[in-house]
């Protein structure tokens, strides 16, 4: 019987787990597990009364291996979903390694006390998932994830030189709240605080944050304010399309967003490192995450839609020029309808659930670790129009970047 544990009850989790038993053929068994055991009930009550599946629940401290590896022991999931945070990534691999169970993420490894995104940590561990014959998919959500996958799609089908990427993210939704992010807000704030950064002729070029900006058009939406930000997938497309001669990433943002994150800044309250109150350590961050709005409680007065893809040049497989553009909309109200939750939780949760789906179909499944592109993305681009995110290509558009 076809096992499947998925770690992390927030919005994103909620996503995989009406997914996940959407497709019973392919997932047969299933736990959802988290810190709060009670929105994991939450969640499996939500599906017992949807779809009339039950899913086990449990509570696990995800940065614990030895409380990992128990609940993997007794549970004997064949693929563990990791939907937690970025920070939990080497603990569930450890416990992957010790318990002997595949891994899947949406998030690259990031260290809790540094904002820094570099797969190296996570690549470190190819040799000992390879040596114990176990598979790690790494950055299965949207971006990164459907991008890189889109990237390659690309590559493999349309360019026989591609030198040009610039993936383009907008998120063109009202959620009616003065302030709030769509995905854990310290991870999001930390992402997008950072300097900017992309890849030019063999080399990473720095710049201030938000440095870089102009307004793009996106289909459906019109033209939206777009900056260039360092986007975690840049680092391993360059490593496996070294035909890329520039790789950058951009990213919308309003101007009522940009200004409550300069306020943010400004008074300290996006400081990663703790400070003293009333004798007790407390990291701001962590606590401004508190008192912001739960992104998985956004959706139902969310209007608006999501438009990501990668705009692409090069030449194609005959030498001629090629200008191209894959992109998916993706409409926060729909998300709702579906799932209860908005666009940007189901943009990534619909991801994770296919490629646990290739997985659990031996369609993406060798020993080692391994970013998204580096698998064949024919059987999971066909998916994605199943499932719910369906794409669109144009040729020789402007692209305007
Ligand atoms: P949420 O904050 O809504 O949910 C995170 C969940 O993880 C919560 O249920 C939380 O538990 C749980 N969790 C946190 N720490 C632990 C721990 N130590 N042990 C067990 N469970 C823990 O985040 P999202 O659902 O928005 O995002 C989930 C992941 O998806 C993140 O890694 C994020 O970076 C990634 N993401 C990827 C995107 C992509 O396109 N690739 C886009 C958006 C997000 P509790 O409820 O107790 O806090």
């Amino acid at each position: 019987m076809s096992k499947i544990l998925i770690i992390g009850a927030g919005g994103v989790g909620t996503v995989v787990a009406h997914k996940v038993a959407q497709n019973p053929a392919v997932f047969e068994s299933v736990m959802l597990a988290s810190r709060t055991k009670s929105k994991c009930d939450a969640i499996a009550g939500a599906i017992g009364a949807k779809y009339g599946r039950t899913f086990q629940t449990a509570r696990v401290d995800a940065d614990q291996v030895p409380e990992l590896v128990r609940l993997f022991r007794d549970f004997r999931p064949e693929l563990v979903v990791n939907v937690a945070l970025p920070y939990q990534d080497l603990a569930i691999m450890d416990a992957c390694l010790e318990a002997g169970v595949n891994y899947l993420d949406t998030a690259n490894y990031e260290p809790k006390d540094e904002a820094r995104f570099e797969y190296k940590w996570q690549w470190a561990y190819r040799e000992k998932f390879e040596k114990a014959g176990l598979t790690a998919i790494l950055g299965c959500g949207f971006d990164p994830g459907v991008t890189s996958i889109f990237t390659a799609y690309a590559a493999k089908h349309h360019f026989g030189n591609m030198e040009y990427l610039d993936i383009v993210d907008c998120n063109a939704g009202d959620h009616g709240k003065a302030f709030a992010t769509n995905f854990n807000p310290e991870i999001n704030i930390r992402e997008v605080t950072q300097k900017g950064k992309y890849w030019e002729n063999g080399k990473w070029v720095i710049t201030e944050p938000h440095e870089i900006h102009r307004a793009l058009t996106y289909p459906g939406i019109g033209p939206k304010e777009s900056y260039v930000i360092y986007h975690e997938e840049l680092e391993s497309l360059v490593k496996h399309f070294p035909s890329l001669r520039r790789a950058r990433f951009w990213m919308t943002f309003g101007q009522e967003y940009l200004t409550h994150l300069r306020v943010i800044q400004n008074i300290g309250m996006a400081r990663i490192d703790p400070v003293l109150y009333q004798g007790m350590e407390i990291v701001p961050i962590q606590f401004l995450k508190a008192v912001l709005p739960d992104p998985g409680g956004l959706g139902e007065n969310y209007t608006g839609e999501t438009s990501i893809g990668c705009r692409i040049k090069g030449t194609d497989k005959a030498g001629k020029a090629l200008s191209y553009y894959i992109y998916n909309n993706c409409r926060h109200q729909d998300a709702y309808r579906e799932t209860g939750t908005q666009g940007v939780s189901y943009t990534t949760g619909v991801p994770a659930t296919i490629g646990a789906q290739m997985f659990m179909e031996h369609r993406w499944r060798k020993p080692g670790v391994f970013n998204v592109e580096e698998f064949d993305p024919d059987p999971f681009m066909e998916q994605l129009n199943r499932q719910g995110l369906p794409w669109k290509e144009v040729f020789n558009p402007d692209l305007e970047v």
